[in-house]
């Protein structure tokens, strides 16, 4: 089996299991598929990677190269950013309880957009902005009522939501109240981000159609910013929109609405993540015991839960093959578990594979989101390596954790 024209044994060999692996022309690929297809003749658009899908060094460094923006979401990913000196003014900061030494990071760093969640939030925003003397600028996010998980989705559900404001709610007021007096700061707009994993468009055009009614009450054009959510394709149950349609979509929708209200904006923006990162990663491992209960064959493999927690978490599907076996007959319905102290620790529960043998390589498939970035030391375990491959070369990116560096904040 190879990825990128490198023989998946051989990074194996090189770099040990489990290792997660990424296709970099994949990624730039759907990097730029959303970049040439997200554009309007009547307003700027601009297509931000949310970094909390797969935030390291690497990433960022392709996502500025390739001049697309980012989303942000914690001291930590800002600072992942400032290390590559990506550019600040091209940075959305998001979160609904970011801290003042956040905050202050941000402004002081002279960060793009603030994404404000809560009128508390703006009164720090805004006391921080005083003190430097600096202009921030902040959208509003809205819970505009809409909200789609995974094949549904749900019109005026979920006003509970502990992310964003309801619009003109009495929080919502005040926020717009605050911004027009304060000094240095500046409204721009309204952000809304629906839910994850989504295959619905309908979904997304009822929450911009929302937003775009929201703007109709400020006379200067706003920025709109569409959030991501974008599904991807994990098994073959599942089967996501062409980046191309979902762009489309989005764009050919504003125009519409725009045209019908006589509006103007001033920015559309999208905030993909899992959809750039996830199905360009792969991770393998080595298949250690097999066991048979009465009613199930288990492949033990040398990770799980702690390299991959998103079928614990919420009974995400995967996909797998053997490496070097992924034409063999597949007459084995396993589960695939990790090594964890947990039941839940199963990446894959009912899979037809082949027979498989102590030392085997398992692959699974669409690993690039989420998977790095929720990784864990749960049972001590040691974090895998990200390897890049990209034209029959392979690039070390992320260095496996070491017994070391494991107890280096110990006391
Ligand atoms: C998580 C998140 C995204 C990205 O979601 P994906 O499902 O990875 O595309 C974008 N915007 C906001 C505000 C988010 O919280």
């Amino acid at each position: 089996m190879r990825i990128a024209d490198v023989d998946v044994m051989d990074l194996k060999k090189k770099y040990s299991t489990p290792l997660y692996i990424y296709d970099v022309n994949h990624l730039k690929k759907n990097m730029d598929g959303y970049l040439s297809y997200f554009k309007s003749p009547n307003f700027d658009t601009e297509v931000l990677y949310a970094s909390k899908a797969f935030s390291i060094k690497e990433v960022l460094r392709i996502v500025k190269e390739k001049g697309m923006s980012l989303d942000c979401v914690s001291l930590g990913e800002l600072y992942t950013a400032k290390c590559v000196d990506f550019d600040f003014k091209k940075i959305y900061f998001h979160g609904n309880n970011k801290s003042y030494e956040e905050l202050e990071y941000a402004i002081g760093n002279n960060v793009g957009v603030i994404v404000v969640d809560n009128y508390m939030e703006l009164e720090t925003i805004e006391e921080i902005a005083n003190n430097k003397k600096k202009n921030v600028n902040v959208i509003v996010r809205i819970n505009s009522g809409v909200s789609a998980h995974t094949h549904k989705f749900i019109v005026t559900s979920h006003i509970d939501s502990k992310f964003g404001v309801l619009y003109k709610s009495d929080e919502y007021n005040k926020i717009i109240d605050l911004c027009n007096k304060s000094e240095f700061i500046n409204f721009k707009g309204f952000h809304s981000h629906i839910g994850s994993q989504i295959f619905d468009l309908e979904a997304f055009r009822a929450a911009l159609v929302k937003l775009i009614s929201y703007a109709k009450d400020f006379s200067e054009p706003l920025i709109l910013n569409i959030g991501g959510g974008f599904g991807v394709r994990y098994t073959s149950e599942d089967s996501p929109i062409p980046f191309d349609v979902v762009s489309q979509t989005l764009i050919n929708t504003a125009n519409e609405e725009l045209t019908k209200s006589g509006l103007k904006i001033k920015k559309l923006c999208i905030e993909p993540g899992r959809s750039i990162v996830a199905e360009c990663g792969y991770t393998i491992y080595e298949i250690g015991y097999i066991k048979k209960t009465p009613n199930k064959e288990y492949y033990f493999i040398n990770g799980g839960m702690t390299d991959n927690i998103r079928p614990a978490l919420y009974q995400a599907k995967y996909d797998a093959d053997i490496v070097g076996k992924e034409n063999d007959v597949k007459n084995h319905l396993v589960t695939v578990a990790g090594k964890c102290c947990e039941s839940g620790d199963l990446i894959i529960e009912g899979i037809n594979l082949p027979e498989a043998k102590k030392g085997d390589v398992l692959i699974t498939y669409t690993t690039g989101a989420y998977g790095y970035s929720m990784s864990n030391n749960y049972n001590k375990a040691l974090t895998p390596a990200v390897v890049f491959v990209e034209d029959g070369k392979d690039k070390l990116v992320v260095k496996r954790q070491t017994l070391d560096e494991l107890l280096e904040r110990e006391i």
